[in-house]
């Protein structure tokens, strides 16, 4: 399973507590994931590849720590299920982890929120999270993939990913929500939409 720098141990624990943070960390494509500390990252997380994630100096609470790893993961299956590394992917994949990982950043915040029993310091820092008007906040009041997209297609960093998405795949945007998850694994990603639609229209949406 994945491992970390011991700054993010809280939120690793805390995105094990949650039902879809998990499945997620028990992914066997995870099972050699590292977290490296990057002290020059000028991101909270970036996913190198299949199983690496730099991990940003800045002080995060143990909530907002357990979204960011959540993220990175997303990407590393991603990457794993495309075969590729981040410097190799183009734009409209790029787009579409991105929704992925911002979907399911927004699930774990959904799902911190609903712990019972959670000690107030750690209750108080996922409340904290979820009204803030940060990507955190925002990806918590985000219910649809569209919610996502509408958001990112938005915001400088990763508009024109989406956009080219949008342009290059326009089925991929009418796809229904649940078919980017797997039983009662909620979590979102490209291996997923792969499985439900081997026989459908979206076979090898990236062959
Ligand atoms: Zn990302």
């Amino acid at each position: 399973m994945l491992t970390v720098p011991r700054q993010f141990n809280d939120g690793l624990v805390l995105l094990l507590a949650t039902p879809s943070g998990s499945k997620l960390l028990e992914s066997r494509a995870l099972d050699n994931a590292i977290g490296v500390s990057n002290v020059d990252l000028q991101a909270y997380g970036s996913a190198i590849d299949a199983t690496t994630i730099h991990l940003g100096s800045m002080r995060l609470s143990a909530a907002n720590q357990a979204c960011v790893l959540a993220h990175e993961l997303t990407h590393c299956l991603d990457f794993t299920f495309l075969g590729k590394r981040l410097d190799e992917l183009t734009s409209a994949m790029i787009g579409a982890s991105e929704i992925n990982a911002h979907y399911n950043q927004g699930l774990i915040a959904k799902e911190l929120s609903c712990i019972s029993g959670l000690e107030d310091t750690w209750s108080n820092m996922v409340q904290q999270m979820n009204r803030g008007n940060s990507t955190f906040g925002r990806m918590f009041d985000a219910w649809t993939r569209d919610d996502v997209y509408s958001y990112l297609s938005s915001t400088k960093q990763y508009g024109r990913h989406v956009e080219a998405l949008r342009q290059s795949k326009i089925l991929y945007l009418w796809t229904r929500d649940d078919q980017w998850e797997s039983g009662n694994t909620m979590f979102h990603c490209e291996a997923h939409l792969e499985a439900n639609n081997t026989a459908g229209p979206m076979h090898s949406v990236w062959g």
